[in-house]
């Protein structure tokens, strides 16, 4: 019986795959925005708002594989929806972060996977810990895919709320972005939460990141009712007490959007 990949994150053992929300089961999933590939689960670094909360798997902190890179490309190069050179891909942005040290060498490895296949889909990899200049060099070697890093930054000082401290999205944009020959950065401003990391200091450090980056994107915090579950057990400041909310109010108007214009 296997009990390892390839690469070493162990597979998921029967007891923990038996926990496992039937969701989170789904190494393909279709959004609207393309089909996302999440073959890895599991993370240590305990952001408060975790989407993990709503599949009852934010205690999972060590990364465990379902499969191994080669079955999961062939998942989703085999998936109904999948369309070569056309459909958008996402690699393990659900469940885990694509650039923690025991995950990384899956993600690059997977997008080894497809590149050699010819492919050029667009792919996304969102993360927000350490990208270093060894990784750049495997990113700008990658010959058919579009590849954009999306680098996640919050500005938010509260270790309870954002136990990852936001220098390591600093040095991780500004080390991609400076080496990007192939690939495209951008940097991914959330989540935006009133009073956390809406002042006008946090707009203006966000701002002038923004230049370390093709593009920049923001958003608020999705605040469903598992994570103010979690911020009410754990003592936490909630954003929004009239209940579950996505949008930060200053996200338009008069507030952030018009200084990025
Ligand atoms: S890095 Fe992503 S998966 Fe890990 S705890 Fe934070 S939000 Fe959750």
């Amino acid at each position: 019986m296997r009990t390892t990949t390839c690469h070493g994150v162990l597979l998921l053992d029967g007891v923990q795959r038996a926990r496992l929300r039937p969701e989170l089961s789904e190494v393909i999933e279709y959004r609207k925005s393309g089909l996302s590939v999440n073959w890895i689960v599991g993370c240590p670094l305990d952001c408060g708002y975790c989407v993990r909360h709503l599949f009852d798997n934010f205690e999972m902190k060590v990364p465990r594989a379902l499969m191994d890179d080669r079955e999961a490309a062939e998942l989703l190069v085999g998936h109904r929806y999948f369309r070569p050179h056309v459909t958008p891909v996402q690699l393990l942005n659900r469940a885990t972060d694509p650039m923690l040290p025991r995950v990384k060498q899956h993600t690059l490895n997977m997008l080894k996977l497809l590149d050699v296949r010819g492919l050029t889909n667009h792919v996304l990899v969102i993360t927000r810990w350490r990208i270093t200049p060894e990784d750049c060099v495997v990113l700008n070697s990658l010959e058919n895919l579009k590849v954009t890093v999306l680098v996640t930054y919050s500005g938010i000082d509260d270790p309870r709320v954002e136990p990852v401290d936001s220098a390591i999205a600093v040095r991780s944009l500004t080390t991609a972005f400076e080496r990007a020959d192939r690939y495209r950065v951008v940097l991914y401003w959330r989540p935006i939460v009133p009073g956390l990391n809406d002042s006008q200091e946090h707009l203006r450090r966000a701002l002038a990141l923004s230049h370390h980056a093709h593009a920049t994107v923001f958003t608020g915090l999705f605040f469903k009712d598992q994570i103010r579950d979690y911020y009410r057990a754990n003592g936490l400041p909630e954003p929004y007490p009239d209940g579950a909310r996505l949008e930060c109010p200053r996200l338009g108007g008069h507030g952030i959007k018009p200084r990025f214009d």
